[in-house]
């Protein structure tokens, strides 16, 4: 496999330092309805899953944490039910002004298609660790536990845990 220096960045760094670079340097801002982002804020604990027509279809939780969303892109979406593990990939971190985000991205611009806002809400952070995240979701599709597990590079694991019994 060969890195770019950039993606070596990407693949050295832990869930939580990556920033907007990135995010920034793929768009166009005049030309994509998507925010820029301004910087800042970021101090809560809302979620959104974005249900994104592009090329492929696929879903991008996205979780308020260290002042920006990290964001996963989830082919077959977030699991509903209990047992159920999705490949989830991460991408750049996005601005939190993104989770207010719908709308259309003009062809030939990064992630052309269509933006919706398939579920929102908040989030618990149970555990945090540079390769495993812990949350319980309550929105208004998803609730429950959830964990996300950094299996090689970008991708990760994302598990709904069965409920505990007794
Ligand atoms: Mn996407």
């Amino acid at each position: 496999m060969t890195c770019l220096p950039g993606e070596a960045i990407i693949l050295l760094t832990s869930v939580d330092k990556m920033g907007l670079e990135e995010y920034r340097r793929k768009r166009e801002f005049k030309r994509t309805p998507e925010p820029a982002g301004e910087g800042g804020g970021g101090g809560g604990n809302r979620f959104v899953v974005h249900k994104h027509q592009a090329r492929h279809l696929h879903y991008d939780l996205r979780l308020e944490m260290e002042g920006v969303l990290k964001s996963w892109a989830v082919p077959k979406g977030v699991p509903v039910e209990p047992g159920v593990r999705r490949l989830a990939v991460q991408v750049e971190d996005h601005p939190i002004e993104y989770i207010d985000f719908a709308g259309s991205i003009p062809e030939g611009e990064y992630g052309a298609g269509t933006v919706e806002v398939w579920d929102k809400g908040n989030f618990e952070l149970d555990r945090k660790a540079p390769d495993q995240l812990e949350f319980t979701l309550k929105g208004e599709k998803l609730s429950g536990d959830y964990v996300l597990i950094r299996t090689d590079g970008n991708n990760w694991l994302l598990i709904k845990r069965k409920v505990k019994s007794g």
